[in-house]
């Protein structure tokens, strides 16, 4: 009986994980991780720490 509720939180957890791998393709690996990179400049790449825009008038990624 324990086995078989062990086994449905597992099947949950890879449901979970199919899921979230499906409607955010990029972020899963960085949840993995378990650390965030900070927020980047879409056009010029530049780190952007505490802001959401960047001087090149790109904004945070
Ligand atoms: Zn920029």
């Amino acid at each position: 009986m324990l086995v078989k509720v062990i086994f449905l939180f597992l099947a949950a957890m890879v449901l979970v994980a199919l899921v979230g791998r499906a409607l955010f393709p990029s972020s899963l690996p960085r949840i993995l991780r378990k650390r965030q990179d900070p927020p980047r400049c879409g056009k010029c790449g530049r780190y952007l720490i505490g802001q959401k825009t960047c001087a090149c008038g790109g904004k945070a990624r």
